[in-house]
């Protein structure tokens, strides 16, 4: 099983891998462009294809993140088109890094309602997969429910891929945090949670995990990440999680809120050892 973290490319691709090597990771995620804006980016070939090789040599798996501010609902139709370009702009520079999956968060309906922001959700993602003639595909991540946002549970993301016209180019990230606070799935009782997965059949479309325990509590519907084992959740209940073997060939992605990416370190190896249990 792979394990890593989310990091920072802003010294460059390169470095970043250099990274997650110090790290001893073995997958990383990472903004395509600036995570706090739509602008486009555009990306040096011979740049991208350096950072490419030297992830493929250390035989990094990558995800790519869009950016905080993507709302694939946004009723807003200049933001809707932004949004669409942007996306495209991300997808491109995934396939420019050798990234197979960017992940996005489900959309928030800001008012217009449930059913209309799904719909929104879908065009804007069939727009953007329409545009799109690459190889990466999206990973649609389920969120906490804060606010307006759509898609807590996974029978719900498995309804808004099932009316999408580019269904076989849409799999899932599954966030442990947002999960336990949306209240969505049995934590006290991790293999029901599994059957649940396995009935709506969003498991094999699990592609990604973020790794994450919960500053809140469960049904809490806030989304505030903590260390593992310093939160909500617990090392119990997430080294369930990490050992199911139904997550054997998924990246578990840490996105807790460490101040230095070294201090990452320690989780990854308590990632290892967990992994490594199941093994022996
Ligand atoms: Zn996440
Ligand atoms: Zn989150």
């Amino acid at each position: 099983m792979r394990v890593g973290c989310h990091l920072s490319t802003s010294k460059g691709f390169v470095k970043t891998v250099e990274k997650a090597i110090e790290l001893n990771a073995t997958a990383f995620q990472y903004f395509p462009k600036n995570p706090r804006s739509n602008r486009l980016r555009h990306l040096d070939a011979k740049e991208a294809e350096k950072g490419a090789t030297a992830a493929d040599q250390a035989g990094l798996l990558t995800v790519a993140h869009s950016p905080y501010v993507t709302n694939l609902s946004t009723p807003d139709k200049d933001l809707h088109t932004k949004t669409v370009e942007s996306l495209v702009n991300d997808l491109e520079i995934c396939d420019a890094f050798h990234t197979p999956y960017l992940v996005v968060h489900c959309g928030k309906h800001v008012g217009q309602g449930e059913d209309a922001g799904r719909r929104t959700m879908v065009d804007t993602m069939d727009e953007v997969l329409d545009r799109f003639h690459g190889k990466a595909i999206l990973l649609l991540e389920n969120t906490a429910g804060q606010g307006s946002e759509l898609g807590t549970t996974f029978e719900e993301l498995m309804e808004i891929r099932a009316q999408s016209a580019q269904q076989e180019r849409i799999a899932f990230c599954y966030d442990t945090c947002h999960a336990f606070a949306a209240g969505a799935l049995d934590y006290d009782n991790w293999e029901k949670a599994l059957e649940r997965l396995q009935h709506c059949g969003a498991l094999p479309l699990i592609k990604a995990v973020h790794f994450n325990d919960s500053m809140t509590g469960f049904l809490s519907h806030r989304d505030r990440h903590q260390l593992l084992g310093k939160g909500e959740i617990g090392l119990d209940r997430l080294r369930a999680i990490a050992q199911s073997p139904a997550f054997a060939n998924v990246p578990l992605l840490l996105e807790t809120p460490v101040e230095k990416e070294e201090e990452y370190a320690d989780e990854i190896a308590l990632l290892h050892q967990w992994v490594g249990e199941t093994a022996a």
